[in-house]
């Protein structure tokens, strides 16, 4: 299930009467032979926004970055474009670039004519072509090497290619489909944050992400949609969707959560009696209360390990695992020690088992 602030009915709406500058999809399903592998989606991406799509293999992610694409026909629903309805659009008429994972540049073009391409494709005049070139080298920092081969260049080099050959035709909308994927985990780090500085570069562009690397959408997105077995299991605002997981699924594929089963015994948004989870990220549990940190939790403590900057704690309590992740630990405790672990109620949240708050 979804955020609270989502509601379909009012995104079809604001999509029919004002279509902004973003992507809408409005109840977009696509099937492949009969197969259904992404049910209604209902979703809108504000222009200059960066979404991350996230969801673990076969969710149906590459399978809504196409429909927006125009490379699969939805089955139903509608597909709105900066403000277009775009759903019977033609790819090429779109206004949008596509950058995937095997950066597939032409082995036997230059740099120069790869980022040409579209352009002359297009027909655009000499000196635009020249121009659009020479910035687009210059947003991803590979001006310099406008004369290379594809081969002469590293994986994350050809990738930066491949994202200038994609913005030399102004796209309105960029997708990214696994877009480092392909690079080793130091190179993938650097261009996290090279995509960061080219929309600060190009704040009017609108990003989707797609990615299966939630620290990649963690550290770039605006907001972050959660999809699962071809559906949208959460959608919200990156901080608050790693703060307040809406349920157990969103929670976990976000990172590492402690989750409670708890009874609650009166509140404003569950009621009572009602079987919800506590979920506190492992960094949240301290080992030491004070006037913030005042629930605790009593436990053993099962395993602990250091990492240099940060100290992992595994306790239990029966048979619940709980885990710590503290930065700072004076006095280690050992193992079978009697533990209190505290949180602040600000860290925690009640979210559901799986769908539907
Ligand atoms: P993700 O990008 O999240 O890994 P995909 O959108 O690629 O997921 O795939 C979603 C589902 O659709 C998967 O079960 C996949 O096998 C299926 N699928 C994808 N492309 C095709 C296709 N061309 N024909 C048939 N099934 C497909």
């Amino acid at each position: 299930m979804i955020s609270a602030a989502f509601s379909p009915a009012a995104v079809t709406a604001a999509a029919k009467e004002t279509a902004g500058p973003g992507v809408t999809f409005d109840q977009v399903s696509v099937a492949y032979r009969g197969a259904v592998v992404l049910k209604p989606l209902t979703m809108a991406v504000a222009g200059g926004e960066i979404l991350a799509m996230i969801g673990p293999s076969g969710s149906g992610k590459t399978t809504a970055l196409r429909a927006v694409a125009g490379f699969v026909r939805p089955a139903s629903g509608r597909i709105f474009i900066g403000g277009t309805d775009a759903t019977n659009l033609p790819p090429y008429e779109r206004g949008l670039a596509m950058v995937v994972q095997n950066y597939a540049l032409f082995p036997h073009m230059r740099v120069s004519e790869n980022v040409a391409f579209g352009l002359k494709a297009r027909g655009a005049d000499r000196d635009l072509i020249a121009r659009r070139i020479e910035e687009s080298l210059r947003i991803v920092g590979m001006s310099q090497y406008s004369k290379r081969f594809p081969r002469e260049l590293s994986g994350g080099q050809q990738q930066r290619v491949a994202i200038a050959r994609a913005l030399a035709v102004r796209p309105r909308v960029l997708l990214l489909d696994e877009p480092l994927s392909a690079l080793d985990a130091q190179i993938r780090r650097s261009m996290v944050e090279e995509v960061a500085r080219l929309h600060a570069d190009l704040p009017d562009l609108t990003i989707l992400y797609v990615t299966h690397d939630q620290s990649e959408a963690l550290t770039l997105a605006d907001r972050i949609a959660i999809l699962k077995d071809g559906e949208l299991s959460a959608i919200g605002r990156t901080g608050e969707l790693y703060r307040r997981p809406p349920n157990r699924f969103a929670a976990e594929f976000l990172g590492r959560a402690n989750l409670l089963p708890v009874v609650v015994s009166g509140e404003d948004h569950h009621p009572a009696g009602a079987r919800r989870l506590l979920c506190v990220r492992p960094q949240n549990l301290t080992l030491t209360g004070d006037a913030e940190r005042s629930n605790s939790l009593k436990a053993i403590l099962r395993e602990i390990h250091w990492q240099g900057e940060l100290t992992h704690v595994v306790a239990a309590i029966g048979e619940q695992i709980l885990r710590v992740v503290a930065t700072r630990l004076p006095n280690p405790p050992q193992r079978g020690d009697r533990l209190s672990l505290f949180f602040a109620p600000a860290d925690a949240n009640l979210i559901v088992e799986d769908a539907g708050v």
